[in-house]
């Protein structure tokens, strides 16, 4: 990367990771083989605990590259003056925010009022609703970009794997084509976790992806689906021929508006027992987010039922085998030919037991923030408005995903390589 990318801006330095789920398991111990450029690194959530499991792992692992500040804190993250409050005093200049996504909006308000810049993974989410209208950052973060540009705060949306790499395959893949007409964007864990059913992240978080509309942005326009409606088969590299499911997606939201494609879908890979198990759930009302009142008078929401009687998703990880594949299809013209090429990433489960302590689907979201959070100190991304990641130049995180865990391929009438810039 040229030095002279970042002259001339402003570097910044320590780390607030908010969460300590699956996926801050990640961000922490990536954020530690980085702490020469990242600085101190503070994990805040509401239970202290969880924080101190993280520390400790961090420590037992050896990620820590140089010595360096690693502290664990309470936080009720809705709380925007504690938030701001734990900012000052750990002088974040970096704020991670990787819990869940009903805390994006205080936590963006608390960026916006100290300055630190802001990530996050996934888009906000009312507790109340489902799968809300398109596109729905503008109903919440969008919102939020004048004041992001008067008070010059970078904050950085949904740049975790499926919102975020898959927004930069979008962008650069854009640059083989003279027209692109179509993105499927496909999701696939081949991974074994061994329990009868389990989610990879949140339940709660999980199906609410999934009981609702289904959105995709077909002929320039949003299309509404009824989930497990529409699926198809592709034969993939390494992971070899599997069924998705078109589903709705955060990255739509925002791809369909920053770039000019009339086809943009999301596809996820489910297997006939998951669809089974999903499906007897749904259809007895125990995915529902809305409260019912048992005969003893006891007020309980029956997703939140769900969550608690599942397996702990970050508790998958030791024993879980297999290997995720996630990427881009585009179609188009090049040259008055038709075109198709995909770019895509193959992560390993055990691979990312044995270096992060975590399964593959917090690896492949926990990584790509922290390469966010590395090119921002470094100036390279530190470009003080709000922006979803297909807004930026894609090319150095690519790169720098690459060497730090998440290597790129493309696939296309040249054969299958690995993508570097
Ligand atoms: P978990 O459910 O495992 O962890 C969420 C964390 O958020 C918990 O530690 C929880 O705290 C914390 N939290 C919730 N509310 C608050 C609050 N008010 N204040 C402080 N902390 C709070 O989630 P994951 O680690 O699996 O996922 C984290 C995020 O990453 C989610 O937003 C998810 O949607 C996103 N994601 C993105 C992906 C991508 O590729 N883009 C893929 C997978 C996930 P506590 O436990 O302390 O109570």
């Amino acid at each position: 990367m040229p030095k002279e990318a970042y002259r001339g801006k402003v570097m910044k330095r320590n780390v607030l990771i908010i969460g300590a789920g699956g996926v801050a398991q990640v961000v922490a111990h990536k954020c530690a083989q980085h702490n020469d450029i990242l600085g101190n690194i503070h994990i805040a959530s509401r239970t202290v605990e969880k924080c101190q499991q993280i520390v400790d792992s961090v420590r037992e692992k050896g990620s820590l590259k140089t010595a360096g500040e690693l502290q664990a804190h309470a936080l009720d993250a809705l709380d925007v003056e504690a938030t701001k409050a734990l900012i000052a005093k750990t002088q974040s200049q970096l704020v991670i925010n990787v819990g869940s996504p009903f805390i994006n909006m205080s936590v963006l308000q608390a960026c916006i009022e100290t300055g630190a810049a802001y990530l996050d993974t996934a888009i906000h989410e009312d507790p109340d609703k489902i799968c809300e209208t398109p596109p729905w950052y503008a109903n919440y973060e969008w919102k939020r970009r004048e004041l992001c540009d008067e008070n010059k705060v970078t904050a950085i949306l949904g740049v975790g794997f499926d919102p975020g790499v898959v927004n930069a395959y979008a962008a650069v893949g854009m640059e083989h084509f003279d027209s692109v007409s179509d993105i499927d964007i496909i999701d696939i864990n081949a991974g074994d976790h061994g329990h009868y059913f389990a989610t990879n992240f949140d339940p709660e978080i999980n199906f609410r992806e999934f009981t609702g509309r289904v959105w995709s942005w077909q002929n320039s326009q949003w299309v509404q689906n009824k989930m497990f409606e529409i699926k198809r088969t592709d034969d993939l590299p390494v992971v070899g021929q599997r069924t998705s499911y078109m589903t709705g997606h955060d990255e739509l939201h925002s791809l369909s508006k920053n770039l000019d494609v009339p086809n943009i879908r999301f596809w996820m890979g489910f297997g006939e027992h998951y669809i089974n198990v999903f499906t007897v759930l749904n259809s007895l009302g125990l995915l529902s987010e809305q409260p019912v009142t048992t005969a003893e008078g006891l007020e309980v929401v029956p997703l939140k039922v769900v969550k608690a009687v599942l397996p702990d998703p970050a508790s998958l990880a030791p024993n879980y085998t297999g290997k995720t594949c996630i990427g881009d299809i585009l179609k188009g013209k090049k040259d008055g030919k038709d075109k198709e090429i995909f770019i895509y990433n193959v992560a390993d489960h055990k691979q990312a037991w044995e270096e992060v302590g975590s399964q593959g689907i917090s690896y492949t979201a926990g990584v790509p923030p922290v390469a966010a959070a590395i090119l921002i100190a470094q100036g390279v991304w530190d470009v003080q408005k709000m922006v979803n990641v297909e807004e930026l130049d894609c090319r150095p995180f690519i790169n720098l995903l690459n060497e730090i865990g998440l290597p790129t391929r493309i696939k296309d009438e040249d054969g299958d390589r690995p993508l570097s810039y």
